[in-house]
């Protein structure tokens, strides 16, 4: 059997998975975990297989340390290079700029021209070419492919990609509307045929990723002709911590009056605003919860999740014009009932009618929650992003 080591290295943590690339989306990947912490005083390691899960508490002072000790926690379960075929390496990286598109097989040049990309991400790349660097140096002999979050937005419709401002800022700037988790809306636009029986080309449809980060993207044929993250991970939905859309004038306001710097203002908008920022928790479970015990800033955060949800949703069922299917994914799709029940209420006038019976019974697999006669199919499909890196990186095996 041949397997593909998936890394996704962030800035204090890198977590990887063993997946058999020609196996479906149901299986259970070889082995998995996450390093934790990296560069602080304390952190750990956990890895999954065969049904157990280990937890080491131990310190990383960078990504070396951590790719080093992954390999040898898998060696100890039977699970390292020198005892499972590996055949490839896929790298998540988050972002490819208009370098990138399609997943690449990496040598030296193509980590220099990762490096040029580091303005465009620098929240995210420079860990995700830490991960790169490290695994080349562990695992020299197999090849190694960059698969781009924005990869499948990389030929979204120029109206759709172009920001309203200075053409010749823009272009030196390389400032456009990239789009992020491609991976997963991707694997998902190749999902929705099948589940409606109708070939690619004909479907239309909308997907929902929103778990701790969210995006949406409006796919016509099988290509995104809108998203709704941007230049970063930052625009768009409401998310955990992150803000989404917001008056680009307010951050001149905060510059100018609150006595933040630039750096004050990017932390509050990545990391203190979103779901977390209006009420605490970016946890849906626990804002429910909040919510459901008479928390006004609770219920008042969940309002303005939907509102934005329904904006978006509202804006791509117009681009499209027909929609075939709206698709509901990753952590909070796949399982907040009422997030879905909410943000599809009152639209059976645009033929979109959800079976509440259905939409209130939980599933591994992708299930349809719309009515029989709902004239737009609503999905809930689980995403797998890892899988999706796995086949793409096993391409070049
Ligand atoms: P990430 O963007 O980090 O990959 P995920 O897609 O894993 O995030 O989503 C994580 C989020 O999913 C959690 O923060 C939580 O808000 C939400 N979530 C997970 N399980 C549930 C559930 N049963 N009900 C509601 N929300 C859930």
């Amino acid at each position: 059997m041949s397997y593909v080591l998936v890394i996704n290295s962030g800035s204090s943590s890198i977590k990887f998975q063993i997946v058999d690339p020609t196996a479906g989306a149901e299986q259970d990947p070889l082995a998995s975990g996450v390093v934790e912490q990296i560069g602080e005083a304390s952190g750990s390691i956990t890895v999954k297989h065969a049904g157990d899960k280990t937890k080491k508490e131990m310190a990383f002072a960078n990504h070396t340390e951590g790719l080093t000790t992954v390999i040898e926690e898998l060696d100890a379960i039977g699970c390292g290079p020198a005892q499972v075929e590996l055949i490839a390496v896929g790298h998540r990286v988050v972002h490819g700029g208009t370098t990138f598109g399609e997943p690449v097989l990496i040598d030296d040049a193509v980590v220099e021209d990762l490096k040029k990309l580091i303005p465009l991400a620098p929240l995210h790349n420079p860990a995700n070419i830490d991960g790169i660097v490290v695994a080349r140096q562990q695992l020299p002999d197999i090849p190694h492919v960059a698969v781009f979050d924005t990869g499948f937005f990389a030929e979204l419709p120029a109206a759709a990609a172009t920001y309203p401002i200075a053409a010749e800022v823009a272009e030196e700037h390389q400032i456009r509307r990239y789009g992020f988790h491609g991976t997963s809306h991707e694997y998902i636009a190749s999902q929705v045929p099948e589940l409606l029986g109708k070939p690619a080309e004909d479907v239309n449809h909308i997907t929902l990723h929103i778990g701790n980060g969210a995006s949406a993207s409006a796919v016509r044929g099988g290509h995104p002709i809108d998203t709704s993250m941007g230049m970063t991970p930052l625009a768009g939905l409401v998310m955990g911590t992150r803000s989404g859309d917001i008056d680009p004038g307010i951050i001149f306001h905060l510059l100018r009056t609150a006595d933040m710097d630039v750096d004050a203002v990017d932390n509050l908008l990545n990391k203190r605003s979103g779901m977390k920022g209006m009420c605490g928790s970016n946890d849906l479970r626990e804002v429910h919860a909040a919510a459901d015990a008479g928390s006004e800033e609770a219920q008042l955060a969940l309002d303005v999740y939907i509102t934005q949800l329904r904006r978006i949703l509202g804006a791509y069922m117009i681009e499209l014009g027909r929609v075939d299917a709206i698709v509901f994914t990753a952590g909070v799709g796949e399982n907040d009932a009422v997030v879905r029940a909410d943000a599809l209420k009152n639209l059976e006038m645009y033929g979109i009618v959800i079976d509440e019976e259905r939409n209130a019974t939980r599933g591994d697999g992708a299930r349809l929650i719309s009515t029989d006669d709902s004239a737009v199919k609503v999905f809930v499909v689980p995403t797998n992003e890892e899988l999706a890196i796995a086949r793409k990186a096993a391409a070049f095996a």
